[in-house]
């Protein structure tokens, strides 16, 4: 009784997608998840890189399961694995789906590394992409632009495409100024920012908004201009949430 309810205690379970999975050891796999409930989550699972194991084949990246996990003295452990939605083998058969997913996860890692309060709208978004990758619905680069936009504005770094960000202009202007956070109107466009025009910019709005009906329509100039946006604001962000992040290590 007091064996099972100690267990008990050091166990929980919870259901999450498998961000991507390294080597440790001779057989077992360290295994990064996004669970709803507990943010990120970095626990073994032993022997899976033994052809005989069946969780190995379960705890793939991009697969949604349910997971039973052991608070363990260093790292915690994964003891059980149930398969709930197989996303990652219908992505893995395709290249394109696949480093589509990769970069996904990626920005996830990243935005879910310290922060347990935005993991349940994080867990929502990646979840809600890798659906709609695997269903082949619309074009990947569409879905990772939207998917990139909205996880960062779940972070409160979300761009305003809508309005000049400076004067507060309605839009939709032809200009966007990274650093400012969105469009930006002739009169206060400062040098430095990028002119993708007027249909462009209604692209990224829509991709921020998640309206569908006017990405799919969009014409393949706007949708590149759009995709060289999107990753200048992702890389700008992440590159000052890894610098404020360095500054806290060191000052704490
Ligand atoms: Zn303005």
């Amino acid at each position: 009784m007091s064996r099972n309810a100690s267990f008990a205690a050091r166990s929980y379970r919870t259901h999450g997608i498998v961000l991507r999975t390294y080597k440790l050891g001779e057989a077992d796999r360290i295994i990064v998840m996004l669970s709803p409930e507990h943010g990120q989550i970095r626990a073994v699972a032993k022997g899976v890189r033994r052809t005989s194991s069946k969780l190995g084949a379960t705890l793939e990246p991009f697969m949604l399961v349910d997971a039973q996990i052991v608070h363990g003295r260093t790292l915690d452990i994964i003891t059980q694995a149930q398969l709930q939605r197989p996303y990652g083998q219908l992505i893995a058969a395709d290249y394109t789906l696949f480093t589509t997913a990769n970069v996904m996860a990626e920005t996830a890692e990243r935005l879910t590394q310290t922060d347990d309060e935005s993991s349940a709208v994080q867990y929502r978004l990646f979840h809600g992409a890798l659906a709609a990758l695997s269903r082949i619905q619309h074009n990947p680069s569409r879905v990772l632009d939207s998917y990139l936009l909205r996880a960062l504005a779940a972070e409160g770094w979300a761009p305003n495409f809508s309005e000049c960000v400076k004067c507060g202009r309605p839009g939709p202007h032809a200009s966007v100024n990274i650093v400012l956070g969105g469009s930006v109107c002739v009169d206060c466009k400062p040098s430095g920012s990028l002119s993708p025009g007027p249909s462009a910019v209604m692209l990224l709005a829509a991709l921020l908004a998640g309206d569908w009906d006017l990405i799919d329509a969009a014409d393949m100039a706007d949708q590149r201009a759009a995709s060289g946006i999107v990753a200048g604001y992702v890389q700008w962000h992440l590159e000052r949430a890894l610098t404020s992040m360095r500054h806290i290590e060191r000052t704490t």
